[in-house]
C-alpha cells in the first residue's frame, strides 16, 4: 500500500489550521490538503472562545507603543475590516446562510472602579487609538446599557459602544469550517502528529502518533498550545516556546430578564482579557473568561477560577444571572508565547510554515492571518514582508524593559487583587501589596543570566507553575546562545 500523501498537510484543526486549509483549497484548487487534528479538540482554545471579534476593545496602553504591539494592532485592525466578507463566503461554502445570523453586534466597554488603575489606563488608550484611526465609536451614559445591572459599588463609571465589533459563535464557526472543507474535498485525519519529517533540512512529512507517516511537500503547523514539542525540528532557543493559557467560560440560559443586547466587556484587565458576557441569542449568554497560564493544557475547570468568574460576572455586570441556568462550562488553552506575541511565517526547515501563539484573539485574526498566509504558500506576497515581527525564529520581542515588567507585574498583581475584593486597614495603602510583587518578580529576575522584559502572566505563571519557570529560564539562556552567542 503506497503511503498517503498531499501537497500540503496543515497540523491542527483549531479555527487558525482550519482556516488556512479552508482558504488554501478555496484559492488553489489543484492542490491537495490534508487537515490533521483529534475531531474532539479537547483543550482546543477555539472551541471555548467566546469569538468576541475586538480589535479596539482589545487596545490596551501598551498596544501602539512598539512596532510589534503596532504590528498586531494593525492585523487585528485588517481582520476587522476582513469579517463580514469572510462570514459571507464561509456562510456560500458551507451552505449555512444563517451562518452567524444569531450573533450581537456591537461591543460595549465599561469602565468601573474593580480593577484599580489599570482599567483607566486601558480604557483612555481604547478611546484614544479609536480616534487616531477613525473608528466609530461612541461614548454612552452606562444607565442605557440594556441588561446591565451590577452592584452598587461595581457600577460602570463611563462606557464606550464600538458598532463594528461584536461576536460570532465560535462552535457555529467551526462547523461551517469542517463542512466547507467537506465541499472542497481537503481530507481530514482524525490523529495527533507526533512529530515534523524532514530530509537535508527540507520538510518530507508528518509522523502520527501511531507511526504511520504522512508525506508532503510543505507543512503549516497550527496546533495552538499544543505546538511546543513539534517545534524541536528547530534549533533550541530559536523561537520562543508557546505556553498554555488557560481559559474557563461558562455558558448559561437566562431565566431573569432582560439580559444583554450586545457584547459587554471591560479592558483588557490583571494579565486577562476583561471580563466579558456575549450574548447568543434564545437567552443563552457567554460569560469569560480567566486567564492563567501554565506550561501543560488543561482540559477540565478549576474551582477557584469558575467560582472568580461568576461572581465577578454577577456583581460587575447583572445580580440577575443568579437565576441563569448553567448550559456547559468552557475549557481552553490559548496559544500563549512567552514574549506574547504571534509566531507566525516559514521557517528555517524548507517548507516548515509556523503559525501559533495567537493568545487571546486567534479567533478574531483568524480571517486575516489565513489569507496572509496563503498568499505566501501561493508565492504572492511573503509573510517575512507582511508580518516581519512574527517571523517564529526570533529573539524573544521586548516591548517591555525588566524594570518596566517588574512594575507591571505589580500593578497587575494590585489590579487583581483589588476585583477580587481587596480590603486593607485603613492606615496603609496598595503600595504594601506593590512592594511585595515586585519583590517576587525582582527575585526571579535576579536569578537570570539575560533577563528579558516579560509580560505579567507569564512572570505570574514562573513563579507559580515550576515546569513553567523551567521551560522560561532554559529558553533564554538557550536564546541568547543561538542569536547572542554566549560571553
Ligand atoms: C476561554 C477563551 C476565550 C477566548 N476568547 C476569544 C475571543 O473572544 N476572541 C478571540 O479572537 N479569541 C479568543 N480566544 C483565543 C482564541 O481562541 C485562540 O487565539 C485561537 O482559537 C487559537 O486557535 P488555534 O487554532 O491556533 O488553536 P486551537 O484552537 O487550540 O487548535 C489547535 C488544534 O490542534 C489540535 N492538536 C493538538 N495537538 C495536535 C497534534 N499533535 N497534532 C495535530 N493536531 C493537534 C488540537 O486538538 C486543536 O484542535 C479565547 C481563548 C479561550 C481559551
Amino acid at each position: 500500500m503506497s503511503a498517503r500523501r498531499a501537497d500540503c498537510i496543515v497540523v491542527g484543526n483549531g479555527v487558525i489550521g482550519m482556516s488556512i486549509a479552508y482558504e488554501l483549497a478555496r484559492r488553489a484548487p489543484g492542490t491537495s490538503v490534508l487537515i490533521v487534528g483529534p475531531a474532539q479538540r479537547a483543550g482546543a482554545a477555539s472551541v471555548a472562545a467566546g469569538a468576541m471579534l475586538n480589535c479596539f476593545g482589545e487596545v490596551t496602553k501598551y498596544t501602539l507603543l512598539s512596532p510589534a504591539g503596532q504590528a498586531k494592532f494593525q492585523l487585528c485592525k485588517d481582520a476587522l475590516d476582513a469579517w463580514p466578507d469572510w462570514r459571507a463566503g464561509l456562510a456560500e461554502a458551507s451552505g449555512n446562510g444563517e451562518l452567524g445570523a444569531g450573533a450581537p453586534t456591537g461591543t460595549t466597554v465599561l469602565l468601573n472602579a474593580k480593577s484599580g488603575h489599570l482599567d483607566d489606563e486601558n480604557f483612555a488608550a481604547l478611546l484614544s487609538a479609536a480616534a487616531k484611526f477613525d473608528e466609530p465609536h461612541e461614548e454612552i451614559d452606562p444607565e442605557d446599557v440594556v441588561g446591565l445591572r451590577p452592584l452598587a459599588e461595581a457600577r460602570p463609571l463611563r462606557a464606550v459602544h464600538l458598532p463594528r465589533e461584536g461576536a460570532i459563535d465560535a462552535r457555529e464557526v467551526l462547523a461551517a469550517l469542517e463542512r466547507a472543507l467537506a465541499e472542497l474535498t481537503v481530507g481530514t485525519v482524525d490523529d495527533q502528529v507526533a512529530g515534523v519529517e524532514t530530509s537535508g533540512g527540507r520538510v518530507t512529512g508528518v509522523r502520527l502518533a501511531g507511526g504511520e507517516v504522512l508525506a508532503c511537500d510543505s507543512v503549516v503547523l497550527a496546533a495552538g498550545a499544543f505546538s511546543r514539542s513539534l517545534l524541536d525540528v528547530l534549533p533550541p532557543g530559536s523561537v520562543p516556546p508557546v505556553l498554555c493559557g488557560k481559559g474557563i467560560a461558562v455558558e448559561t440560559v437566562r431565566q431573569a430578564h432582560p439580559g444583554f443586547q450586545h457584547v459587554v466587556r471591560t479592558p483588557n484587565r490583571s494579565g486577562s482579557c476583561g471580563l466579558h458576557l456575549v450574548p447568543q441569542g434564545d437567552g443563552v449568554e457567554y460569560i469569560g473568561a480567566t486567564n492563567l497560564v501554565y506550561s501543560a493544557p488543561a482540559y477540565v475547570q478549576d474551582v477557584g477560577m469558575s467560582e472568580f468568574l461568576v461572581q465577578v460576572a454577577r456583581e460587575q455586570l447583572d445580580q440577575r444571572l443568579f437565576f441563569s441556568d448553567v448550559r456547559r462550562w468552557l475549557v481552553g488553552n490559548r496559544p500563549v508565547a512567552v514574549d506574547g506575541y504571534p509566531l507566525i511565517g516559514r521557517t528555517s526547515v524548507a517548507g516548515l510554515t509556523v503559525v501559533a501563539g495567537t493568545y487571546r484573539d486567534g479567533f478574531h485574526c483568524s480571517p486575516e492571518i489565513a489569507r496572509l498566509v496563503v498568499d505566501d504558500l501561493l508565492g504572492g506576497a511573503s509573510l517575512a514582508e507582511a508580518l516581519p515581527h512574527f517571523t517564529p525564529e526570533r529573539r524573544p520581542i521586548e516591548s517591555l524593559t525588566v524594570e518596566e515588567a517588574v512594575k507591571e507585574f505589580a500593578f497587575h498583581g494590585v489590579s487583581a487583587a483589588i476585583e477580587a475584593g481587596l480590603r486593607l486597614p485603613s492606615h496603609t495603602d496598595t503600595s504594601l501589596f506593590e512592594g511585595h510583587y515586585q519583590a517576587a518578580a525582582r527575585g526571579f529576575y535576579d536569578g537570570l543570566e539575560h533577563p528579558v522584559g516579560l509580560a505579567p502572566e507569564i512572570i505570574l505563571a514562573i513563579m507559580s507553575d515550576p515546569d513553567a519557570k523551567t521551560l522560561v529560564t532554559d529558553y533564554l539562556v538557550a536564546s541568547h546562545r543561538h542569536y547572542g552567542g554566549l560571553s
